[in-house]
């Protein structure tokens, strides 16, 4: 064939066969490899030739995860991770030092917010949390010590847009680092890349698996900036399982396919719920009346399945509608075919000050959703007996 295939092809047709000529991708559950002689050995760990060692550094099912990660990010280069958290982690090592600076979103998941605020403060890198859409505070707190930015647009879970292109042009005036995290658009939704960002990250155990069954993360971007991170992944290891590589390479398959219909399915929901009385406020950046959603219509192809509401009372409210709920699961985990409905200012948020939960919207009476695929009627429906009880 002449015509490059479509991304949509090219994710579901990138396979190595082996001698075997399986149709469907084997998994390597293998930690080692065996070379041909003493030679051939010495020669792939010098690097001088091609080929695998040992499932720490590198694995045909983890590569095979990552070369379709990449090419739906239309990325260079990538590594995937035990866990999302590892990626990040792997990105802090090996492209910051003691001394340098990181300004990140105020509004992060909050572990990251935790890995930049307690764990890397005490090896000498300090962070500055800044709102995700003011550019003029970013802007002015960045300094000559300043080596990356970090950011996750759509919010979580109030879905405020950042601009991401521009987010890189300021990063790029002091020669940092723009990090993206895409954890809720995917690249089926949202190529920060191409963008102008320099590196993109995930949390492959969300929408990734798609379903709720494994933890991985991964990083991409240009070879020159990946390529750290493979001596990150030798010297302290967090490897993705080839297990886990083997689940989430399949679920890229279906990842556009999905991420339509987590979309289709948040845009019902939070059009019913806009119109019933005892919500008072709707935050899903595809509704038109969403501050976001003009930008996020730009740099998007579409706008998830994430969306939170406020319904009209306090926090005792929120949890006994949460309680009467029957069918949705309440749970942090989002990115699933099971729709999980969860209180933020009491689990996500928790650790947050009354100031910061203020700050970043987060109130007492706010509950988020993460629509799953189940039949959208089914979950207004489940939502409805909830919110109608409610005096
Ligand atoms: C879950 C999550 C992470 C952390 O990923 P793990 O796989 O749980 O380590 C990072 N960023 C975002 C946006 C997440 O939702």
């Amino acid at each position: 064939m002449s015509k490059k295939l479509s991304r949509t092809t090219g994710v579901i047709r990138t396979q190595k066969r082996t001698e075997f000529a399986e149709h469907s991708e084997p998994m390597f559950l293998t930690s080692s490899f065996v070379f041909e002689s003493a030679e051939h050995a010495a020669s792939v760990f010098a690097r001088e030739q091609e080929g695998f060692v040992y499932s720490r550094y590198t694995n045909p099912t983890v590569d095979l995860f990552t070369d379709r990660l990449a090419l739906m990010e239309d990325a260079e280069a990538g590594i995937a991770t035990a866990s999302g958290m590892s990626a990040l982690l792997a990105i802090c090592m090996m492209h910051l030092n003691p001394g340098d600076h990181v300004l990140c979103s105020r509004d992060v998941f909050g572990t990251t917010r935790g890995l930049f605020g307690n764990l890397l403060s005490r090896f000498g890198i300090d962070t500055n949390f800044v709102p995700l859409c003011d550019a003029d505070a970013w802007r002015e707190r960045l300094s000559d010590r300043t080596r990356l930015l970090v950011l996750e647009t759509p919010s979580n879970p109030l879905g405020d847009v950042a601009d991401i292109a521009l987010m890189a042009e300021i990063a790029h005036e002091r020669d940092a680092l723009l990090l993206i995290d895409n954890c809720f658009c995917t690249p089926a939704l949202q190529q920060p890349l191409a963008l102008g960002a320099d590196l993109v990250m995930h949390s492959a155990t969300k929408y990734l698996d798609g379903q709720g069954r494994c933890l991985g993360g991964a990083v991409l971007g240009s070879a020159e900036l990946i390529a750290p991170l493979d001596d990150f992944l030798r010297v302290a290891g967090p490897a993705l399982s080839p297990f886990n590589a083997w689940v989430m390479a399949k679920s890229l398959e279906t990842l556009e396919l999905r991420m339509q219909a987590h979309s289709r399915g948040a845009l019902q929901v939070a059009e019913w719920l806009q119109e019933h009385p005892r919500v008072e406020q709707v935050h899903y950046v595809g509704l038109p009346t969403h501050p976001g959603h003009g930008l996020a219509k730009r740099q998007q192809s579409d706008f998830g399945g994430v969306l939170a509401f406020e319904i009209k009372s306090t926090l005792e409210d929120a949890w006994a509608c949460m309680d009467r709920i029957k069918m949705l699961s309440i749970t942090p985990n989002l990115g699933d075919t099971k729709t999980t409905i969860g209180h933020p200012a009491s689990t996500t948020h928790a650790r947050l000050s009354d100031d910061e939960k203020l700050e970043s919207g987060i109130k007492p009476n706010l509950i988020r959703l993460a629509v799953g695929l189940e039949d959208p009627q089914d979950i207004i429906a489940d939502l409805a007996q909830s919110l109608d009880d409610s005096d």
